[in-house]
């Protein structure tokens, strides 16, 4: 089903469309997989996306190698660095995702820009696991623990009150529910719908802000270990994962 919708993607797509980050995938066979951290990966995250002291060690995290079709409709690979514990889930949703025809502008770690958020929203980068805190709180975002995903974080904005993160994201909070533009998460995304049913939280149902961007899987209590059981609660404590210092620098 899936080399079939592949090879359908592939066939209909023309060679030469507008560059992108990654090349065009040609090979489905390859497209989808879970690796450890190489050491190449552990030096270029370690003092950028990790450091001493982050709520879960290297040794947890996995690069999920997924493909994804790009905003020209080319097929691109990407990968998203996450906590084990979810590492498969992602797979199969990312799968779902591409067979669904969801247009992703780039999948990148973190470590893409240095690990800085506001780069990665305003260059509309899908990121994962990146070690930094709730908006004014004391615990980590859900990133932290690599449980989280930011999509389409230029199209899916952060959205509290008048504070829109990233700043061009505000062109898409207006009418967003009746926009047809692609890429985007909304109530009745069918992206939504395939996280959901893979019991993905979306910060877009959250109500005291929207964090239009932001789906996260917390553990279940079977699968909890002492590092994973601060995820629910960090993400609870403060239901806003923007570093304090993006909110004080885009507030009015
Ligand atoms: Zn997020």
């Amino acid at each position: 089903m899936l080399a079939l919708a592949l090879a359908s993607l592939l066939a209909a797509t023309p060679h030469g469309a507008a560059a992108a980050a990654s090349p065009p995938t040609t090979d489905p066979g390859v497209l989808f997989f879970v690796a450890p951290l190489s050491d190449a990966d552990v030096a270029a995250m370690t003092g950028v996306v990790w450091r001493a002291g982050c709520p879960v060690p290297l040794s947890s995290l996995r690069n999920v190698h997924v493909a994804y079709r790009g905003v020209d409709g080319v097929v691109r690979s990407g990968v998203l660095t996450l906590h084990e514990a979810v590492a498969e889930d992602a797979v199969v949703v990312f799968k779902a995702l591409l067979q669904a025809g969801f247009a992703i502008e780039q999948i990148a770690p973190a470590t893409a820009r240095g690990g800085d958020d506001a780069e990665l929203m305003a260059a509309n980068i899908t990121s994962a696991f990146n070690c930094r805190p709730v908006t004014g709180g004391k615990g980590w975002s859900p990133h932290a623990y690599g449980r989280a995903i930011d999509i389409n974080p230029l199209w899916n904005p952060y959205q509290k009150g008048a504070v829109v993160i990233p700043a061009a994201g505000r062109a898409f909070v207006v009418d967003r529910d009746d926009s047809d533009h692609v890429g985007l998460l909304t109530p009745r995304s069918p992206a939504v719908t395939l996280f959901e049913r893979h019991g993905w939280t979306w910060g877009g149902r959250w109500r005291s802000l929207k964090d239009w961007q932001h789906v996260e899987k917390k553990p279940t209590a079977a699968s909890s270990s002492p590092a994973h059981r601060r995820a629910p609660a960090a993400a609870a404590a403060a239901a806003d994962d923007k570093p304090a210092d993006q909110k004080s620098s885009t507030s009015p």
